[in-house]
Order: C-alpha cells, then structure tokens, then sequence
C-alpha cells in the first residue's frame, strides 16, 4: 500500500462543492483556460504578447493615475492618522466627498449616510447579493453580462434569470423580455451603465423607461457605474436621476476611472430620496453584512477627500481621450476583419464585443477554441464570449497603447483570413 502501508486516513473533512463549480464564472478562469497555449519567443525580435482579455486598465504608461492622486494616499500614509481600524461602513469624511462629488449630477443631494464603503466594486456587489440573498428570491441580470454577479447570486442560493440586452439598438435593455422573467420573487435587476462587456452608454430616456418597469414590477435597480464618466459617445447619466421613480443602489469605486484597480476602494451608494431602503430594512442588511466583513485599508479611505478634491480634470480628459483613440481604432480595424462582425460601436468603458461568424470559420470549434489558437498562433488574447455569458462571441478589450493595439488587431486579421473558408 501507500503512504508506508498506513490506511488511507478517513477525514472528515471535504470541499464546499458550490465553490468548485464557480471558476468557470469568472474571466480570470477563463483566462487562465486561454493563455497557456502561448510560448513566448525568448530571442530579441519575437513578437510580444498583445493583452486584449483583461477586465480592466492595463499597466501600459497611457493609463498611469493622476500624480495627485498617488500624493493622496501618500499623505494619507505619511499623517499616521490612518493605522488603525475604521467603522464598518467607511470614515465619514470619505463617504462625505463621495456623497458631494456624486450629487454633482443628481436633481437631489445624497449625505454621506448614503454611502457605505467597500473593497472595491467587487465586494459591493459580493455585499449586495448576500443582503438580498433570502429563500426563494430571484435577481434579473443582463445578458451578456459580468459574470460575477451571478456567482455571487448563485453561490447565496439566490436564482439568477437573464434578460437580453439588444445588440442592435446600442446594447438596449430587451424591456418585454424582462417583464416576462419577474414574479412576486424578483427583488432586484442589474444594469451595467457604462458597460461591461458591451461598451454601451444608455440614454436619459431609455433610462427612464428602466426606472418605470422597476417600480412596475416592484424591484430596485443596482446600477453598477464603475465606468461612470468614462464615455466618448453617449454621454453618462447616472442612474440615481431616476431614484424617486424606483429606489437604486448605485455601485462604483475608484479603480477605472483612476486607473488603480489595485487600491480597493469601492462603494454602495443608496439613490432612493423616498426611503423605500429605509422602510424595507434593506440598508440595515447591508450595515450587518458589513459589520462581518473586513474593509478597504483605512490609509486609502483617509485619502479618498483629497484623491477627490485634487485630481484635475485634465487627466480625467486624457484618459478618456486614449479611451476615445483606441475605440476608434478597434471599430475601423475589425470591419477589416473576414468571420467577423462588430454590431454596436463602443460609446464608453474599454470593451467591445465582436460576432464570431463560425460557419465562415474552417476548423474553428466555438469561441473558446477560437482564442486558445489565437493565443497560440499570434500570441494574442482576447476574452471567449462565454465568460460573459455570449457563447461564439469574443470581448475585446481597448485599454492597451494605440500602437500595440494596432499589432493585436492587425495579428487577428491575419489569424481569421489564415481560418476562413473564402479567401
Ligand atoms: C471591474 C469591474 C468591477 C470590479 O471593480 P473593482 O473596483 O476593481 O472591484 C465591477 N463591475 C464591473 C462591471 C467591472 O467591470
């Protein structure tokens, strides 16, 4: 026998089975599925790797952060008043300038009682979920979507049903189709504004019309805008403009629009100025699942006022800017792109989504097949539609510089006439 002869131990204990399903929900597992087809040239003139899957801004220099925005946590650091542990929903002073900074495009002003703070948007929504989560309720979610709303739904044993959004009409909630999902269990549905992964930017109007089947149907909305502000089109209107007609819990942090995903500092912002949140009990289920999770690190909360107040417009204008260049780039290359179609142009975030056209395609099985031999034929990634929920798609992510994006884009082309069965 193994083990020296000894009797395989009998352990007690075992793996929670409703987390080893969940990897497949995220895009770092898809990811992680994609690139190790790829081998990585070692002599000087290899090509280099083109990134265009990843969920967010990249390390490339056209995407640094604000310089007052790094003296910020700096100061923050270097005060020593910011070492000890902070109360569970966040320092005041934080959750006061995100509250004024936020009323800035709203027809009513939030207090800082709003705002409750979080690692990043991921945990707001990891919070949101596990407040909602009761026996039996279901959440509408678009499709396609981020996926990591539903493994949080599904990992609460809350049931996640999906509603279209309309490719044709920039991205457009599918408002029948939503209609048609709610019953007396539906407690809430998701719209991603801008989005993610569709690039689309939604109208004051079709907002509206969200807010109106939302108080329909007696659901809120969780408007997850950590894209907020980063349109080139269309331009953003939060979805909080419409709080009076239906409550929203508006989710955001400051890792896309300052480019500092790693900083962790996120919120969960209750729009409702007839405080239905109130009534409903459900702020007092978000502050108890609060008090039983660990918080964003207090240096960087101590430093949201002044990252804030000082960072200047310019930069917020330059980034944008990038964004608009690398939009542009990516709508005029992928019409050059034979098995290919690009429906709806990219009005903000950094994503686009592109049809796949497999019957076009010779020797190509689905969309994950089609980046794994991307990957390993031109060492470039990009994101299967699956991890967004949009099988035989593909999800292109623009915040890379304009010349390696050029590259990326120029190697797909070249990868897809090389597959095509017309020539
Ligand atoms: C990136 C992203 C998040 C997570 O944001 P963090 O602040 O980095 O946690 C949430 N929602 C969407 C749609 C995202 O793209």
């Amino acid at each position: 026998m193994e083990n020296g002869g000894a009797a395989l131990a009998a352990w007690n204990f075992a793996p929670n089975d409703a987390l080893l399903g969940l990897t497949v929900l995220s895009v770092r597992g898809v990811l992680g599925r994609v690139r190790p087809g790829m081998v990585e040239g070692s002599d000087a003139g290899a090509r280099p790797v083109v990134p265009l899957g990843h969920g967010g801004p990249s390390a490339f220099p056209c995407f640094r952060t604000a310089p007052e925005a790094v003296d910020a946590v700096a100061g923050a650091l270097r005060s020593g008043e910011h070492n000890s542990y902070a109360a569970c929903i966040g320092l005041e002073p934080a959750r006061r300038s995100i509250s004024q900074s936020l009323s800035r495009d709203l027809p009513y002003e939030l207090s800082s009682d709003d705002v409750y703070l979080t690692s990043g948007c991921a945990q707001a929504i990891e919070v949101v979920c596990s407040a909602l989560a009761r026996h039996g309720a279901n959440i509408l979610l678009p499709r396609p979507g981020y996926l990591f709303y539903e493994a949080r739904a599904v990992f609460n044993n809350m049931e996640a049903r999906y509603f279209d959004l309309v490719p044709e009409r920039g991205w457009e909630v599918d408002l029948d189709g939503l209609q048609g999902l709610a019953d007396g269990n539906t407690v809430a549905m998701v719209i991603v504004n801008p989005g993610n992964p569709c690039g689309n930017v939604y109208t004051y109007e079709h907002l509206g019309k969200i807010a109106e089947m939302a108080r329909k149907l007696g659901i809120f909305v969780i408007a997850d805008e950590v894209y907020a502000h980063l349109t080139f089109g269309e331009k953003f209107v939060p979805m909080g403009v419409f709080g009076s007609v239906a409550p929203v819990l508006t989710l955001g942090s400051i890792s896309k629009r300052w480019v500092v995903p790693g900083w962790r500092l996120g919120w969960i912002v209750t729009n409702d100025p007839n405080g239905v949140f109130h009534k409903t009990k459900v702020v007092d289920s978000i502050k108890s699942y609060l008090d039983i999770s660990s918080d964003p690190p207090t240096f960087v909360q101590g430093a949201i006022p002044q990252l804030i107040k000082n960072t200047k417009q310019e930069f917020f204008n330059k980034t944008v800017e990038v964004l608009r260049q690398t939009a542009d780039i990516c709508w005029e290359k992928l019409k050059g792109v034979s098995c290919t179609t690009c429906p709806s142009r990219p009005e903000g975030s950094m994503f686009v989504m592109v049809k796949l056209d497999l019957s076009c395609l010779k020797d190509i099985k689905d969309d994950m097949d089609f980046c794994c031999r991307l990957a390993k034929e031109e060492l470039v990634v990009v994101l299967p539609g699956c991890a967004v929920g949009y099988k035989n798609w593909l999800r292109i992510t623009f915040t890379v510089a304009p010349s390696s994006l050029e590259d990326g884009l120029d190697r797909l082309k070249s990868f897809c006439l090389r597959h095509s069965k017309r020539k």
